[in-house]
């Protein structure tokens, strides 16, 4: 299948990157500048042109961003649309940094798609669990999450501050996805993946241990030494490895039935503590970086915590998980190989 993938200097595009080409498909894939381009082409020396191109998307927030990106010899059959901040740095404001990219970004691509590349097929988005989750739900020890669920956020509360602006971002863009969808009735069909936080090994270009991507942070931060007095608060509890999401956003691409549906992508449940241990338990090199076993910080909360039905991915995906050791002792090989 010939795919436009967006956002390919990312964390999670990387792995669907190398996913999409051991698969045979071919791939064209956005970044913002040639010096993003040339790294990945870097990463894959023995790749020809014909099965990975790039184009340049400065600006997903922009109005017509991807219109020259969706036009392709042979013809795109498929999206995948992974490019969205995910960062709690607000510089401008929660609406520039945050709401614009995602959301316009998100619309910008369907619009495109509609209008220039009739021949996709199917678009898959990276959505995530914080269009899921309810932050009015609490720990919610008696409530399982599933893709029934929306997360409730208002446009009122999601300027008050980066955590509410980016769940909003990943709500109100998927939502806008769904919307497009129903209204526009398009050839193609969606598919959205809704991973909690995303663990693994990191295999983009990196220009420091200082700019890596926003959901591994905790186990740099874990290994640096800098939690050995607290442990960071466990939310939002439930994990995925980087690999097992990758191959989910390649099988809704390929398969019929994931046609209009969305996807909860969750392995299992984790905490800092747990990430401490692994850590612990696997590498000498950081015991001394580590907190004392007995920490009180960074575990469940005492009551217990919400619970994730994951049966849909398993039945319409087939998709089977790595474990929360070997997705940590992965990360942190990784993050050794970049220098801590
Ligand atoms: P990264 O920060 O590594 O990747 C984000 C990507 O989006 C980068 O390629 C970035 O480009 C691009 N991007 C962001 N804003 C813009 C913009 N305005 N114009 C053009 N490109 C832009 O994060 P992840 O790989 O973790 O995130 C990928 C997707 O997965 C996002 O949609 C995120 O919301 C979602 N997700 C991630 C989770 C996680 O735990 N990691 C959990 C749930 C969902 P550049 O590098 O050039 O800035």
């Amino acid at each position: 299948v010939r795919v436009l993938l967006t956002g390919g200097s990312g964390f999670i595009a990387a792995h669907v990157l190398d996913e999409l080409l051991e698969q045979g498909h071919s791939v064209v894939t956005t970044v913002r500048t040639q010096e993003k381009a040339d790294k990945i082409k870097e990463a894959h020396p023995k790749v020809g042109k014909d099965k990975l191109d790039f184009a340049i998307v400065e600006d997903i927030a922009q109005e017509g961003a991807f219109d020259k990106a969706v036009v392709s010899d042979p013809p795109f059959e498929a999206v995948i649309h992974t490019a969205s901040p995910f960062h709690f740095n607000i510089q401008t404001s929660v609406q520039k940094d945050l709401l614009d990219p995602a959301i316009i970004g998100t619309t910008g691509i369907l619009k495109s798609v509609k209008k220039s590349a009739p021949s996709v097929k199917r678009v898959v988005i990276t959505s995530s669990f914080a269009s899921i989750v309810d932050g009015n739900k609490g720990t919610a020890p008696d409530y399982t999450y599933s893709e029934k669920d929306w997360n409730p956020i208002t446009k009122e509360e999601a300027p008050q501050n980066a955590g509410n602006g980016y769940r909003a971002s990943k709500t109100f863009a998927e939502r806008a996805a769904w919307d497009f969808v129903e209204q526009e009735n398009p050839n193609f069909s969606l598919a959205t993946m809704c991973p909690p936080l995303v663990l693994g090994p990191i295999i983009h270009s990196l220009t420091g241990l200082d700019a890596l991507n926003t959901s591994n942070q905790r186990i740099r931060n874990i290994i640096q030494g800098k939690c050995k007095e607290e442990l960071p608060a466990g939310a939002p509890y439930l994990f995925v490895d980087v690999r097992d999401l990758a191959r989910a956003h390649v099988l809704a691409m390929e398969k019929p039935d994931a046609a209009n549906k969305r996807f909860f992508i969750v392995a299992g449940h984790f905490n800092s503590q747990d990430i401490a241990e692994i850590v612990r338990k696997n590498f000498k090199e950081y015991q001394d970086a580590l907190p004392p076993k007995d920490i009180k910080s960074g575990g469940y909360p005492e009551e217990g915590v919400y619970k994730a039905d994951n049966s849909r991915a398993a039945k319409v995906l087939g998709l089977k998980y790595i474990s929360l050791e070997k997705s940590i002792v992965d990360t942190v090989k990784s993050l050794q190989a970049a220098g801590a």
